[in-house]
């Protein structure tokens, strides 16, 4: 689907979620100028992908836009370095070679990582956009969806960890013998508030969670963003995915409450939680922005 017509450079953005495959082109000035969207399929996930990525292309060459590199963000497990993902959620793709398969159809520099270190990026190019002046020193950006994850941009560097893993926040602990968690342990965030948590809980997909429910999980969530604030000394924190942004404003201002109240700490006084900027597109800026993140720090990602 086109969404407008555009004659400039952009970035190829690719998306692959548990539920849904988007593959679009975002311009340089944030705007996503073509988008296709696909349910992330059974079968065949790569053949689907590439005949997407594919219709892409074609619209670009059509359009005389110039792609400058592609970025795209997957769930994990992945092996950033050797560009290797094996997505939970796509039992097809185990150790499956994405970034040497994508940079043969594209013919572009292709830059892999997870959809949470994409959704921040998006948030600060957003707000680099908007003014410099309101992009503060460090900033979280969780998402809330098929898994919990974040991303956090310190001093204009994205936060890798010694193995590019920082930034797992939905194995913060905040249940005592909570529920049990993929990783082993128990009451992890992210089994208490994923989708998939959220639908073992009440028996029905998350979107069709009860206001206590969503009250519930945006209490664990502040609670967890409250531990991380002390530990990294940041006040700023968005949260975006299908499970946060549908379980809308009760959620938001729960995890508010609870993130102010797990926080007592002076430097904290100021901690705030809100939606991400760019909502239902996000996922695609962001892995427009990783690419446009891997063009300005060539040596970091
Ligand atoms: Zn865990």
């Amino acid at each position: 689907m086109s969404l407008s017509t555009a004659s400039s450079d952009a970035y190829l953005a690719v998306d692959i979620g548990g539920t849904k495959i988007s593959v679009g082109v975002v311009n340089t000035a944030r705007t996503v100028v073509y988008e296709s969207r696909i349910s992330t399929p059974t079968t065949q996930v790569w053949e689907s992908l590439a005949k997407q990525v594919s219709g892409a292309l074609a619209w670009t060459s059509a359009n005389n836009v110039r792609l400058l590199a592609c970025g795209v963000g997957c769930g994990g497990p992945m092996r950033v370095d050797e560009g290797v993902v094996s997505p939970l959620h796509i039992p097809e793709w185990r150790d499956f070679s994405l970034v040497s398969e994508m940079q043969e159809l594209v013919g572009l520099d292709v830059v892999l990582e997870n959809d949470a270190k994409a959704l921040v990026l998006a948030e600060h190019w957003s707000r680099r956009e908007k003014n410099m002046n309101t992009v503060p020193s460090i900033m979280m950006s969780v998402l809330v969806s098929t898994g919990v994850g974040a991303g956090i941009i310190a001093d204009e560097k994205l936060l890798m960890g010694r193995t590019g893993n920082a930034g797992h926040i939905g194995h913060v602990i905040v249940q005592e013998n909570g529920n049990k968690c993929a990783c082993g342990a128990r009451g992890c965030l992210e089994a208490h508030i994923s989708g998939p948590a959220i639908e073992r809980a009440i028996g029905a997909p998350a979107s069709k969670a009860n206001i206590q429910t969503r009250v519930a999980a945006g209490m664990l969530l502040g609670q967890a963003i409250a531990s991380v604030a002390a530990t990294m000394d940041l006040t700023d924190v968005t949260v975006g995915g299908s499970v946060a942004l549908g379980f809308g404003d009760e959620f938001f201002q729960a995890a508010q409450i609870s993130a102010r109240k797990h926080a007592g700490l002076s430097f904290l006084k100021d901690l705030t939680i809100s939606p991400v900027a760019d909502r239902s597109l996000a996922p695609l800026v962001g892995a427009a922005a990783l690419a446009k993140y891997s063009i300005e720090h060539a040596s970091c990602l």
